[in-house]
């Protein structure tokens, strides 16, 4: 038996990629550990949305390259977005990597794989993607609840700021039937959540030239599937969100009223440099499309604080935005120069990091007003939560839930358990979180 130990760094669709690779070497009989030290064979999946992921990667591996000189037979792989995007630079950094593969080499890690385990050093990268049946590898889920679904990888849509494009190519959907397969299959093993991921979920179908396939039909096929389950999606693209994804999502139960839309920026000047496909106001009709079709919808965005030439009058249509669309949440970053990317060559209109710091901050102090006043029009409320973990406080179990609308909720109920979905009445708000008591 040999031991593998994945450090995932990044997104979603990271993590997804782990659990594939996870489940590819355990074929080869690699079981994974939560112990670096012990480990084999050392995998890092890698982020570089930001600089400071990518930094995180190259340091991690110096620190595996430093156990390597005492352990020879240890073997060092790197994965995901930086090793897409710096290819054959990753060894000239860190020439004792055994293993480097891009975003679109997981399915051929099983011949990968027994190269390295013959001393040869390996490096696949390639810009197309390997064409196979996701379904006939194994997958090693690590939540017991959630389990995910890539739909749709790359993105066409060339952001200034994002070299997603870059690393994780142009759009590519999934046949449908894979899909479906692919819920079939997690239903039966339990799970109770589905999330349907994409870098831009609701563009679902555009490359196949087939009007059918749209992540509205989508939603609608797996709908019918039987069992007691819920099906979410993440990431939307604030023009994608079509009338007919609003109906889909409101014809079927199963789905959650959940949207995550990131808006970016709150001042159409900033998102035409951002090459981002809609104004402000375009935006605000999506939410309120949403808002007038939900009862207890969520709508959460993302922000980047900084962007290059970002006045503070821009900035602050930012925060008013945040404001005005009453967002449920954000994640928010200050703007990072990624290389490729059209924004990272505006190096005449980059911001001290000192200006980007202090905007981040009031950013996220916006945030926080806004998810604690979002959080306290739910007191009184009644949603539909599915338990996620049990934790014991103050002698107490306590369950942790997701409700349909993505808020976390906790709640004290011994009979309850892992995986059960249970009515809960909000009794009380906190900035990022709700507590309440079960009912009938
Ligand atoms: S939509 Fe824009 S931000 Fe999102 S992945 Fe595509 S290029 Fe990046």
């Amino acid at each position: 038996m040999k031991k593998l130990y994945i450090e995932t760094l990044g997104c979603q669709m990271n993590k997804s990629d782990s659990e594939r690779i996870a489940g590819i070497l355990s074929d080869f009989g690699y079981v994974e550990t939560t112990v670096e030290k012990e480990a084999d064979l050392l995998i890092i999946n890698t982020c570089s949305i930001r600089q400071l992921s990518a930094d995180k990667a190259y340091s991690k591996l110096g620190v595996w390259g430093k156990w390597k000189k005492t352990r020879p037979e240890l073997k060092i792989g790197i994965c995901g977005c930086v090793a897409q995007q710096d290819k054959e630079k990753v060894r000239q950094r860190a020439p004792y990597v055994d293993l480097v593969f891009g975003t679109h080499n997981i399915y051929e890690l099983p011949s990968l794989i027994k190269r390295i385990e013959e001393d040869e050093k390996v490096c696949s990268i390639t810009t197309k993607p390997i064409v196979c049946n996701q379904n006939d590898f194994k997958i090693i889920r690590k939540d017991s609840v959630n389990a995910w679904i890539p739909i749709i990888e790359g993105c066409n849509n060339f952001c200034t700021y994002c070299v997603v494009p870059f690393t994780r190519g142009r759009e590519r959907s999934r046949a449908p039937e894979e899909i479906i397969q692919e819920a079939k299959n997690i239903i039966k093993d339990g799970f109770k959540e589905i999330t349907l991921l994409g870098q831009n979920v609701d563009s679902y179908g555009k490359d196949t030239n087939s009007p059918d396939i749209t992540l509205a039909n989508l939603l609608r096929e797996l709908n019918k599937l039987d069992g007691e389950f819920r099906i979410r999606f993440v990431t939307s693209y604030p023009s994608d969100i079509t009338d007919d994804l609003i109906d889909a999502v409101d014809e079927c139960d199963k789905v959650c009223k959940y949207f995550h839309i990131p808006m970016q920026s709150g001042n159409s000047r900033i998102l035409s440099e951002m090459n981002r496909r809609y104004t402000k106001e375009e935006y605000y009709t999506i939410v309120s499309k949403i808002r007038n079709r939900f009862a207890n919808v969520a709508i959460t965005s993302d922000f980047i604080a900084g962007f290059p030439g970002e006045t503070e009058e821009e900035f602050i249509d930012t925060l008013k935005a945040i404001d005005e669309l009453e967002l449920d949440y954000s994640n928010t970053a200050a703007y990072s120069p990624r290389v490729f990317t059209k924004a990272g060559k505006m190096t005449d209109k980059f911001l001290s990091e000192e200006v980007k710091y202090e905007r981040l901050e009031r950013l996220n102090e916006k945030n926080r007003e806004a998810s604690l006043k979002s959080n306290e029009k739910f007191v009184g409320r009644i949603l539909n939560v599915l338990v996620e973990s049990k934790t014991i406080k103050d002698g107490k179990v306590v369950l942790n839930s997701r409700a349909d609308n993505n808020k976390i909720v906790h709640f004290e109920d011994s009979s309850k358990n892992v995986g059960d979905f249970v009515n809960i009445k909000i009794t009380k708000a906190q900035t990022w979180c709700l507590f309440g008591n079960p009912v009938d």
